[in-house]
C-alpha cells in the first residue's frame, strides 16, 4: 500500500498557522509553517551536498530548533537522522561518528573545537544561530526519494549504561507506531504543550513526548539544558500540559522553591521513566495533589509501552501500568517459560514500534531481536490484575549464596529514609558467597555504617541486607542522569 510516509508536510497543512515550537531560552517561536520553510532550506543544503537515501545526517548541538531542521529533512530525503550526545568525550564522540558515517554534521559553535580534533570526513555545518537558515539558499528544488515504512529514519545511539554505545536504528514506522501508541494512550490532543528539556540526542527527549506531540498539531517548548529551577518556571510560563523528566531530574525539581509554591493548574500529568523512581518523589507530588506517573521504555522499543489508568497509581505504587493497544508484551522465566503471576522474569516486548535493527551489529541484533521479540534485558513481573512492576536490569540481579537479589528493592527501602538522599546497590565478587550485596549511599544527615545496617534488618530479609555501606558524596550518573553502575564497580572507595 503507498501513502504519503511524510506525516510533517500533511501536518503542515493541516494547522499551518498553529506554533509548533517555542525556544525557552530565547523566546522565538515558529508556526507549523515557518518550521516547514526551515526545513526546505535544509532539504535544499542535502541535495546540493548529494544526501541520498539512506546516508547519515548528523547533528551536535545543546536542544535547538535545528534538531526538527534536520529530522524533518531528513524524513523528506530519506537520510537517517543521527543525533549526537555532546556530552561525550572526544574519543566516545569520534568512536560514534566513525561508526554512523555521517555525510554531513550540524555542529552548535560551542562544539567546534570538540569537532575539529576529531579524525572524521564528514562536511561540516555551523548552526551559529537562529537564522543559519537564511544563509542557505531557499530556491525550490523537488525531491523523488520514495519512501517505505520500514526505510530507516534515526539512529539513535542507547546510553551505554551497560557497554559501549549501540546505534539503534528506527524506522519510519517505529517513531509512527511509537506515536499512535503514545497520542491514544496518554490522550494526547492538538491543545497539549510540552516542555523538551532532555537532551533530543536521547530517545526520552525526542520520541517521549516531542514527536507524538508534533503529529498531533501540539506545541514544543525546548530548552537547552536542563536547570531544576527554570525548567519549573518554563512549564508555568508556557503553560505545559505532559512532561516528561527522569528522576534524578524530578529530585533536583521537587528542591526548588518555585516548585514548592507552585499550583501548576495547566498540568494534566508529569511523567517519570529511563530509571527506577523513589517512591518519595511520588510522595512529593500526590502531597500537591498532582498526577505523577511512570512510564518504561527503551531505545529499541518505542520508548513508550506501557500507561497506568490515574486513578490506580496510589493503589499500584511503582506500577508501569498495562502494555499499550499497539504492544505485545511477555514475560519469560529463567525457564524459558511465561512468568506466573508476581513471578520475576526478562520483560519481552514486540509491535510496530520497536527497532528494526542495530547499526553494524548483526549478532547484537539477533541476540536481542528473537522470533520477532525484543529481549529487553530487564526483570519485570505482573501482579493479579495485569500491572506490570520493572524489578530491575538483569545484569544488575545480585546472586548471592544461591539467592536472587534485585538491587531495587534495597535502594527503595534506602531512600525511603530521610538522612538518605540517594542509594544504589551493586553486587560485589566474594570468594565465599559469589557476590555481596554492597550500598552506596549518599547522607543527607550522618549515619554510620552500623545504624545503616540495622535499619536494613527492620525490612530486609536476612541474605538482602548489605554486607558493605560505602558512604559517598555523590553517585556517578550517565549523560541522561541515571546511575552509572559501571563507574560505580571501578570506584575506589
Ligand atoms: P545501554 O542500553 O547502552 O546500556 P541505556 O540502557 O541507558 O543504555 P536507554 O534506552 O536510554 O539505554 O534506557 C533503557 C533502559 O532504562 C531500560 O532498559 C531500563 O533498564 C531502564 N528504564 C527505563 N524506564 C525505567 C523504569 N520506569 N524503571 C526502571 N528502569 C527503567
Amino acid at each position: 500500500m503507498h501513502y504519503n510516509i511524510n506525516w510533517f508536510e500533511n501536518r503542515v497543512k493541516l494547522t499551518p498557522h498553529e506554533i509548533a515550537i517555542i525556544d525557552s531560552d530565547t523566546n522565538d517561536s515558529w508556526t507549523y509553517e515557518q518550521l516547514q520553510y526551515r526545513v526546505t532550506t535544509i532539504v535544499n543544503y542535502f541535495h546540493m551536498n548529494d544526501v541520498r537515501k539512506g546516508d547519515r545526517v548528523a547533528i551536535l548541538a545543546l536542544n535547538h530548533i535545528s534538531y526538527f531542521d534536520f529530522f524533518f529533512a531528513a524524513m523528506k530525503v530519506g537520510a537517517i537522522f543521527v543525533p549526537l550526545n555532546w556530552r561525550l568525550s572526544e574519543t566516545e564522540l569520534e568512536y560514534m561518528i566513525q561508526d554512523a558515517d555521517p555525510k554531513i554534521i550540524g555542529v552548535a559553535p560551542s562544539f567546534a573545537g570538540k569537532i575539529n580534533a576529531l579524525a572524521i570526513n564528514a562536511s561540516l555545518i555551523t548552526i551559529s544561530h537562529n537564522q543559519y537558515i537564511n544563509h542557505l539558499q531557499t530556491k525550490q528544488i523537488t525531491v523523488n526519494t520514495i519512501l517505505n515504512e520500514e526505510d530507516p529514519l534515526v539512529m539513535i545511539y542507547t546510553g551505554g549504561t551497560t557497554g559501549k554505545p549501540k546505534g539503534v536504528i528506527l524506522s519510519h514506522r517505529s517513531i509512527l507506531w511509537n506515536a499512535f501508541n503514545t497520542i491514544i494512550s496518554w490522550n494526547l490532543s492538538s491543545d497539549d504543550t510540552t516542555l523538551t528539556c532532555l537532551p533530543m540526542s536521547h530517545t526520552g527527549g525526542l520520541n517521549v513526548y516531542t514527536l507524538p506531540l508534533l503529529l498531533i498539531g501540539g506545541k514544543i517548548v525546548i530548552a537547552s539544558e536542563f536547570h531544576a529551577e527554570k525548567a519549573v518556571r518554563d512549564l508555568l510560563k508556557y503553560k505545559c500540559t505532559v512532561v516528561l523528566f527522569v528522576p534524578t531530574m524530578y529530585h533536583m525539581i521537587i528542591q526548588t522553591n518555585v516548585f514548592k509554591q507552585s499550583s501548576f493548574p495547566d498540568m494534566k500529568v508529569f511523567v517519570t521513566g529511563g530509571a527506577p523512581c523513589p517512591l518519595n518523589i511520588y510522595k512529593e507530588f500526590s502531597k500537591k495533589g498532582l498526577k505523577f506517573k511512570e512510564g518504561y521504555g527503551l531505545t529499541e522499543a518505542g520508548p513508550n509501552n506501557f500507561y497506568i489508568d490515574s486513578s490506580v497509581v496510589g493503589s499500584k505504587l511503582g506500577s508501569v501500568g498495562k502494555p499499550m493497544l499497539f504492544n505485545d508484551i511477555k514475560i519469560i522465566n529463567e525457564h524459558g517459560k511465561t512468568a506466573s503471576i508476581n513471578e520475576v522474569g526478562e520483560l519481552l516486548i514486540r509491535g510496530n514500534h520497536a527497532f528494526e535493527y542495530y547499526w553494524k551489529k548483526q549478532e547484537e541484533t539477533k541476540k536481542t531481536i528473537v522470533d520477532g521479540w525484543i529481549h529487553t534485558g530487564d526483570l519485570a513481573k505482573k501482579d493479579q490484575d495485569g500491572y506490570v512492576y520493572i524489578v530491575g536490569r538483569k545484569k544488575d540481579m545480585i546472586i548471592t549464596g544461591g539467592e536472587n537479589v534485585y538491587p531495587l528493592e534495597i535502594e527503595q527501602w534506602l531512600e525511603a529514609h530521610p538522612n538518605i538522599d540517594e542509594a544504589a546497590v551493586i553486587g560485589m565478587p566474594d570468594e565465599k558467597w559469589g557476590e555481596v550485596v554492597t550500598a552506596f549511599v549518599v547522607l543527607i544527615n550522618e549515619m554510620t555504617e552500623a545504624e545503616l545496617e540495622a535499619y536494613c534488618n527492620q525490612k530486609l530479609t536476612r541474605y538482602k541486607v548489605p554486607k558493605k555501606f560505602f558512604i559517598i558524596k555523590e553517585l556517578p550518573k550517565t549523560s541522561i542522569g541515571k546511575i552509572n553502575k559501571v563507574s560505580l564497580r571501578k570506584i575506589e572507595v
